[in-house]
């Protein structure tokens, strides 16, 4: 049974990132599909940058994660960057709106003062765990008397606030896993504040979700032991309900739960690697969600209209990098040849790219183009053309058993044809080079064109010589070869 979507109130959806590093993939993901939603039913999207956590949120995160998301293409429509009527947008500018809700919370006896220390709760919980018993807080605090609590405040002994979560069961329709239940009767009274200007993450969320008019909760699974405390504190604030869906977790390929700190997780290293924000939409959007169908590309536009959060899968949504270098192939081919250098060219600051004229450049992407699996791929693959000496290896110039003997004579017939090449252009290089190579050794185009290619790239792996040398130009052409046979003598 699931939960209709309920398209009647206002759609209004929230990214709720916290600025304690990097954006996470996996918390693009998230974004992604709130995004997807809010735009699918034409509703609105809310950017609150959750850093009540003092210690671990930066500034820099803050920006980093918006410059990101601007990156990916996926915009809000109220944010701390552009404002809106439900502002401010980040948490740690909304103190006095939260403490105004824990003394409600407090009068009204659903929170209260809680004076154990560390050390007492520590104690507790290992004498609970030696008897067998999950570890929940007892209530020690729960029904300290008006005057032992304002005696403890009066002393500042240290506290913090706690709400009573009843021993009931909450039941919640979720949108991809449908009815949930948990049994309250298992948690303990969960902290919702350090102090009246320290308030935690569940209580936040719950104050803001209301004030900002949140409709729908599109999140990771990992947060699903937080939905019923929130459902519990909606109910004793008086608040209305929000639909909930959330999103099945990322595995890595060996079906182990992604940890957010592991490597190359954030969508900065991505985008600093070379994957571009078309490839990063396509694979995030299939973690998770598939149309059904056979079909695994799709831009951000076909997924505003093809999206469905009906179609979200339950299970574990594994994590797989060759799915990403596939797509960003993908897209690198579907660029033009002009967009795609300019992309190409802060990866090729290492060389000194001025020695190519605009369209040499475009030409050497171009012959690189299908080989690329992400823009970073760039410098291994071409930096010998901007290179003015190749260090060659004597075994990689010769072909299959060629001795070095044959090898020079090989190379000094290239010279000899591309000396007196009239035409420098890769078609006409192909047809001399060719018809030279079948009279050099009509068996096995190899003995001529293997030599040559290595000489020109220094490498055994390249695209073909006919296209390296019409790049390179005449000169520099018979000057590698030449350089090569010097290596060989
Ligand atoms: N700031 C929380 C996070 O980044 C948001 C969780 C939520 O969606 O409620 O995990």
């Amino acid at each position: 049974m699931k939960k209709s979507i309920n398209i009647e109130k206002e759609i209004r959806l929230r990214f709720p990132p916290s600025p304690t590093g990097p954006l996470h993939i996996g918390n693009a993901r998230t974004i992604l599909f709130n995004y997807l939603f809010a735009k699918k039913y034409g509703g609105k999207a809310v950017l609150r940058i959750e850093d009540t956590d003092k210690e671990r949120s930066e500034l820099k995160f803050v920006n980093e994660i918006i410059d990101e998301l601007k990156w990916l293409g996926i915009n809000w429509d109220e944010g701390p960057d552009i404002g809106g009527d439900f502002g401010p947008y980040k948490q740690s500018q909304r103190l006095d709106i939260y403490k105004e809700y824990l003394e409600k919370l407090l009068i009204q006896k659903n929170a209260y003062h809680c004076f154990c220390s560390p050390e007492d709760l520590e104690a507790k919980r290992q004498d609970q765990q030696s008897r067998g018993l999950a570890p929940k807080y007892d209530g020690t605090c729960r029904n300290l008397s008006d005057k032992i609590v304002e005696n403890n405040l009066a002393q500042q002994k240290k506290s913090v606030i706690r709400f009573h979560i009843e021993n009931k069961k909450i039941k919640f329709k979720d949108l991809v896993r449908g009815e949930v239940e948990f049994d309250m009767g298992l948690v303990g009274d969960i902290v919702i504040a350090k102090n009246f200007m320290e308030p935690l993450y569940n209580f936040a969320v719950v104050v803001d979700d209301f004030l900002m008019k949140i409709s729908h909760v599109v999140r990771g699974e990992d947060h699903i032991s937080n939905t019923p405390k929130q459902i519990m504190l909606q109910e004793a604030l008086g608040f209305n309900d929000l639909i909930y869906a959330h999103l099945p977790l990322l595995l890595n390929s060996d079906k182990s739960k992604m940890s957010k700190r592991a490597g190359d997780v954030s969508v900065s290293d991505y985008h600093k690697n070379g994957y571009l924000p078309e490839a990063l939409i396509n694979f995030m959007v299939l973690l998770g969600w598939n149309p059904g169908t056979e079909k695994d590309i799709f831009t951000l536009d076909q997924l505003i209209k093809e999206f469905s959060i009906e179609k979200v899968q339950k299970s574990g949504a594994v994590f797989n990098l060759q799915k990403l270098d596939y797509l960003n192939g993908y897209y690198i081919r579907e660029k033009s040849l002009s967009s795609l250098t300019k992309l190409c060219l802060p990866y090729l600051s290492g060389f000194d790219t001025d020695k190519f004229s605009a369209k040499n450049l475009e030409k050497i992407i171009e012959a690189y183009k299908t080989r690329m699996k992400k823009l970073s791929d760039i410098a291994e693959l071409t930096g010998f053309f901007f290179e003015d000496k190749l260090v060659y290896d004597k075994k990689m110039l010769a072909w299959k058993e060629m001795g070095d003997r044959e090898v020079i004579v090989s190379l000094e017939t290239a010279v000899k044809v591309l000396s007196s090449a009239k035409v420098w252009d890769k078609k006409n290089l192909e047809d001399l080079l060719v018809s030279q190579a079948e009279k050099f050794n009509d068996k096995n185009r190899g003995y001529f064109l293997w030599p040559l290619r290595v000489a020109l790239s220094g490498k055994d792996s390249s695209a073909s010589p006919f296209e390296i040398a019409e790049i390179l130009g005449q000169e520099k052409t018979l000057l590698r070869i030449q350089d090569a046979i010097a290596s060989l003598t």
